[in-house]
């Protein structure tokens, strides 16, 4: 599963103008619906101020901060999952993404064509998840049909295999067919374990993200209840940026500047740090770190990853020569003092295979390839 997020949503919305804001590059915002037709892969740094910290007690020649990567992908519109606007190469991009930051649009600007003709959040919302569902059913329903045939003349354990994914599949139909997404099905982690060969859109976390006006950043307006409300049934995080004001801070290059400007519009940082931060928390992804003489660094990986696939995220030999992982928690050195107490204090293991890296986890891995 790729450790990215795609941007989605209406077209006019603001998604450029986030991406813009996130990444620092010039992708094309203009208001006209349909611009962005290729995805723009951009290369986010996450803030994490645990980096410093941990450079503070280990000497270092310099900390790099790990990245999300984020793509911008074209609007959506009603029928995609019928071809219509961009339809299946839409699709197809989000396909090939970890997890969906949905943009809902929570401005009221005349300025601004809104595809469906007004600002209305729960519309807008499910409008993207409808066309989501159809084309999971599709997915789904091919892939029932398949297993039907491909399970003729299985016994034992194959057998069972294929009867609980097709029990899987099927509770993904109903749900599905009432327009919920796979992932609020309801399956168990088992049920789900062929998932990865299903390539089902809805079952990738998501994560809505408001976008409002400046005024609507210290309170809520309507739109924002709205998608909060729906969000809460679905239990997906919701966070509100403002665009506008996102990619004002983005165009400031003197650093000095840009706290003046953040402290004029009342926020501690720009919005959209707190998106490629949090978005990738809530979205299942963690941070470990590794620190040494040369560099500290943090890394990116998913939940649930063992040492081995986590040091896969170094380079693939880390993982395929994997011999252990001399492991400590970050919060151990910041209260210990130094990498020497922390061994002293016997907080620091010798983790195998099966270790599950924790957030915030400092790992040394040994290797031999
Ligand atoms: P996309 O089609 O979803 O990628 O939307 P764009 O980022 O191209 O934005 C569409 C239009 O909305 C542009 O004219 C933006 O300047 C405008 N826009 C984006 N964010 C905001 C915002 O927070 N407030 C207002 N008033 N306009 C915005």
């Amino acid at each position: 599963m790729p450790l990215n997020c795609g941007i989605v949503g209406l077209p006019n919305v603001g998604k450029s103008t986030i991406f813009q804001a996130l990444t620092g590059t010039a992708a094309q915002a203009e208001n006209y619906p349909f611009c962005t037709i290729d995805p723009n892969v951009g290369v986010v740094d996450v803030s994490d101020d645990r980096l410093g910290r941990i450079a503070g007690v280990v000497p270092t020649e310099k900390t790099v901060p790990t990245t999300v990567e984020v793509i911008d992908i074209a609007g959506l519109v009603k029928g995609a999952s019928k071809g219509e606007g961009l339809g299946n190469r839409f699709l197809g991009h989000i396909r090939e993404t970890g997890a969906m930051i949905h943009v809902v649009r929570c401005f009221d600007d005349p300025g601004v064509v809104h595809v469906d003709g007004a600002v209305s959040p729960a519309r807008d919302v499910a409008t993207v998840a409808d066309e989501l569902a159809l084309a999971d059913l599709e997915t789904v329903e091919k892939r029932l049909a398949a297993l039907a045939k491909s399970s003729k003349g299985l016994a034992g354990e194959a057998l069972a295999r294929a009867k609980r994914e097709t029990a899987a599949l099927g509770t993904l139909r109903d749900a599905l067919g009432e327009g919920r997404p796979a992932r609020n099905a309801g399956l168990s982690r088992e049920d789900l374990e062929p998932s990865h060969g299903w390539g089902l859109l809805t079952l990738k976390p998501v994560l809505y993200l408001c976008n409002v006006d400046e005024d609507a950043l210290a309170q809520d307006n309507g739109h924002v209840r709205a998608v909060r409300e729906l969000a809460r049934a679905q239990g997906a995080p919701v966070l509100k940026v403002c665009g506008k004001l996102e990619s004002e801070i983005a165009s400031l290059d003197d650093p000095g500047e840009r706290e003046e400007f953040l402290r004029d519009a009342g926020l501690a940082e720009p919005g959209l740090a707190a998106l490629a931060r949090e978005g990738r928390r809530l979205l299942g992804l963690g941070t470990f770190f590794t620190a040494g003489p040369k560099e500290v660094r943090a890394w990116t990986f998913r939940e649930g990853a063992t040492a081995p696939q986590a040091a896969g995220v170094i380079h693939s030999d880390f993982e395929r020569g994997f011999i252990r992982a001399e492991v400590y928690h970050c919060d151990d050195l910041f209260r210990l003092g130094s990498e020497a107490a922390v061994r002293d204090a016997g907080r620091l293991r010798v983790e195998g295979r099966d270790y599950l890296v924790q957030d915030g986890d400092v790992v040394h891995f040994r290797f031999n390839v």
